[in-house]
């Protein structure tokens, strides 16, 4: 039968046309895999969101913290310095270093910890400089 002859011939033709474009997909892929790296498919280091930012506690240095030294600059921290301490691993940082970090990161610099929000009771707000 000529007409059932014609139908095959048409799945074929669909068929070699899925395929071919399924291998351009993943060709196009594997390009951008090779020349950005993997880092880049599976999720490149952003910034830490703004939002995210300014749930982060921020308070002066009183002098009574257990950590004596900012850990990105190594300066011992002073009485009035601005600090800001993550609130999953505890890490104390200097404000300014810490952020100037978080405009390329989101994680923690020292633990590599994920930054999460801090959403804890309202501590948001009592946590203001100057208080
Ligand atoms: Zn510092
Ligand atoms: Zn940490």
């Amino acid at each position: 039968m000529p007409t059932k002859g014609k139908s095959y011939a048409d799945y074929a033709g669909l068929i070699i046309m899925g395929a071919v474009v399924c291998l351009m997909v993943i060709a196009v892929l594997a390009v951008a895999v090779f020349s950005w790296g993997w880092s880049w498919f599976v999720g490149r280091p952003r910034p830490l969101s703004r939002h995210i930012r300014r749930t982060l506690p921020l308070r002066q240095f009183s002098g009574q913290e257990e950590q004596a030294t900012c850990p990105i600059c190594l300066e011992h921290y002073r009485d009035g310095d601005v600090v800001r301490r993550l609130p999953d691993c505890g890490q104390v940082f200097h404000q300014s270093c810490v952020d100037r970090w978080f405009d390329t990161h989101s994680t923690c610099p020292i633990c590599r910890e994920r930054v999460v929000p801090y959403v804890a009771g309202g501590e948001v707000e009592m946590a203001a400089i100057g208080n």
